[in-house]
């Protein structure tokens, strides 16, 4: 099916793009990568009168390095580019593979952080990355800038914090701890390689090798993307070379909504969950 008219404007700085949201309110969609988008479009889930394309705005483009460690990364950063970026790859690798794992190749190359971000499709493998990270969300609107923290940025099914009259502008990683690993565990749809479930853990040791702080995100079993808060507490000063990560990694559905349809039964999820929090947690202690 083809989209339905629409007046396509390309914006070349943030203000731009901003006055034009505001000119053409709910009629408008910010446009990226289009790889979300378009399929929307295609499918006449959305008639936005209006597109507002963004790709070529420079300010929004680039990963830099933040004065008190830790990086920014542009909204516009394609897939493939988190992949291989010097800096992502040393301070926030546990992105870096969660991109590799995005759809194929030509997704990767077209789509951006930002755009799958803000669209926030609940088998996205990104989300899982930005919230075991406990990265910071910019938004730039009318007002100015706001920030939103990774924890409060999904809000439900394809819904975010973000204002209709907000762009996502960049992404901001704290820097991590010494003595910290990382690891993305994927089961992938194997039509369309989006996440059946993804689990992204972070641990950070004390110098007695105990568990000093240990995140986990969720994607793909669950609506939005969340932090397995239950599970990250049990594992606080603990040792993590006994039982203490499959008991953790059990905690983790409990009290979860976990989704079910053609692609996995609940039950199957469930016990999905469960297995990869468990490799993704070894993966990271193990590198940290
Ligand atoms: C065949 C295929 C396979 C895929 N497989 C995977 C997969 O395995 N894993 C995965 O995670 N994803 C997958 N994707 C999705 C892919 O990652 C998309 O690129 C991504 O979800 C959207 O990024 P985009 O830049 O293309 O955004 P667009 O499609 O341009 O935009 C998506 C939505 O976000 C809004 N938006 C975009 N940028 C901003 C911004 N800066 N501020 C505010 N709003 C904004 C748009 O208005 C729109 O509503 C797949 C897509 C396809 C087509």
């Amino acid at each position: 099916m083809n989209p339905s008219p629409f007046q396509y404007h390309r914006a070349s700085t943030i203000d731009e793009a901003l006055a034009l949201l505001d000119q053409f309110g709910s009629e408008a969609k910010i446009l990226a990568g289009g790889h979300s988008l378009l399929p929307v479009l295609k499918l006449r889930l959305a008639e936005p009168g209006h597109l507002i394309d963004i790709g070529e705005i420079s300010a929004l483009k680039g990963v830099t390095e933040l004065a008190g460690g830790g990086i920014r990364v542009g909204a516009l950063t394609t897939h493939e580019d988190l992949t291989r970026d010097p800096l992502v790859t040393r301070h926030a690798p546990v992105l870096a593979q969660a991109s590799a794992e995005v759809g194929d190749r030509q997704v990767r190359n077209r789509g951006t952080l930002g755009g799958a971000l803000a669209h926030a499709d609940a088998a996205a493998d990104q989300p899982a990355a930005i919230l075991a990270l406990d990265a910071v969300m910019i938004a730039q609107g009318p007002a100015g800038e706001r920030r939103i923290p990774a924890s409060e940025f999904f809000t439900g099914f394809l819904s975010t914090a973000l204002e209709p009259d907000e762009i996502l502008t960049a992404v901001e990683i704290p820097a991590l701890p010494a003595r910290t690993g990382s690891s993305y565990q994927k089961l992938a749809n194997q039509a369309s390689g989006y996440a059946i479930v993804g689990v992204a853990a972070m641990v950070t040791l004390d110098p007695d090798g105990r568990c000093e702080s240990a995140r986990i995100g969720v994607t793909g079993a669950v609506t939005p993307a969340i932090r397995a808060a239950t599970a990250e507490a049990a594992l606080a000063g603990k040792a993590l070379t006994n039982g203490a990560i499959p008991v953790a990694a059990a905690l983790v559905p409990n009290g979860l909504d976990i989704l079910g349809d053609l692609h996995a039964s609940e039950e199957y999820r469930r016990r999905v969950l469960t297995g990869l929090t468990e490799r993704a947690l070894r993966a990271a202690a193990a590198g940290a």
